[in-house]
């Protein structure tokens, strides 16, 4: 799996069009844990819901759960580190598959109106760790924020 530098998953390379509507937090104390970026379109509510969604790097899919999440291994560093994206209303690939970065890989969902829809990403240090993890977070993540190119940071 080669190493590429990430691009936004939304949008162009740099995310225009995008803000980030919550950012990430990995302690437990106080407001409790967001442990990715919640990325929302600018024009608010649902006007995102169906916007594609694009693989950061080019990658392997690790695992996908209905329509809501799918999680990607890449090359970070060196070192391999798992993405989610969280909240999908279509997935295009299957667990296994290679896609290329900039690759459409899913479509922006609401999980069935529970949120107005945006796309949740996380980036995992530990690829151990899936979706819904509970537990103590510190240093399991990182803030998607340093680590992909955005045009408003
Ligand atoms: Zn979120």
């Amino acid at each position: 799996m080669p190493e590429t530098a990430f691009r936004f998953p939304c949008s162009d390379e740099l995310g225009h069009g995008y803000y980030i509507a919550q950012g990430f937090q990995d302690s437990i104390h106080g407001d409790g844990a967001h442990l990715g970026l919640d990325i929302n379109g600018l024009g608010g509510g649902n006007s995102d819901l169906g916007d594609t969604i694009y693989s950061i790097g080019d990658g392997i899919v690790a695992n996908t759960y209905d329509t809501d999440y799918l999680s990607i291994y890449y090359k970070y560093k060196g070192k391999v580190v798992k993405a989610l994206y969280y909240h999908c209303k279509d997935i295009f690939p299957k667990a296994g598959d290679f896609v290329s970065k900039g690759e459409a890989i899913a479509t922006i969902g609401n999980s069935d109106g529970m949120y107005l829809a945006h796309l949740h990403f996380e980036l995992m240090k530990d690829t151990s760790i899936d979706a819904g993890f509970y537990g103590f977070p510190e240093g399991k993540f990182y803030d998607p924020i340093d680590v992909l190119p955005f045009y408003n940071k």
